[in-house]
């Protein structure tokens, strides 16, 4: 049985889907300090009671600051607390590149045990398999 909320502020969607005693929470578009400090509230009030797993997925997040990292450890520090697993889903770009620049990648775990590796055309930021010489998007020779 999945229960799904949703909260919406300008810029900012957020959605929990709690399925058992796992919730899995969604992040879309511009994390920053408008809305962090809220979502940081909000995503510990829907940890009670749970002792699975939480799954964060930020494939959605188009921008992520300083802020959004502090949340991201905030909720590592909270569930490690509780005993829960914490995991990260899916990392946008900007999720990615923030972590990466940070040296925070290792700090967290992954769905599937590894943290999503993406390759990115440094043109156009089309998703690229890995094996590729052109972008299949802009055409530039990489
Ligand atoms: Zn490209």
């Amino acid at each position: 049985m999945t229960e799904s909320t949703a909260h919406t502020s300008p810029g900012f969607h957020w959605n929990v889907e709690r399925d058992g005693s796992s919730i899995r929470l969604s992040l879309s578009g511009e994390l920053d300090v408008a809305v962090a400090d809220r979502a940081a509230v909000r995503s510990k009030q829907q940890l009670a009671g749970i002792d699975g797993a939480v799954v964060v997925d930020l494939g959605q997040v188009t921008f992520m600051d300083s802020s959004g990292l502090r949340l991201l450890l905030d909720l590592r520090q909270t569930t490690f607390g509780l005993g829960i697993r914490l995991y990260l889903s899916r990392l946008s770009l900007p999720v990615q590149r923030l972590l990466d620049v940070a040296g925070l990648s290792h700090w967290f775990e992954y769905v599937g045990g590894v943290a999503p590796k993406f390759a990115y055309c440094p043109i156009c930021e089309g998703e690229l398999r890995i094996d590729v010489t052109r972008c299949p998007y802009c055409g530039s020779v990489l």
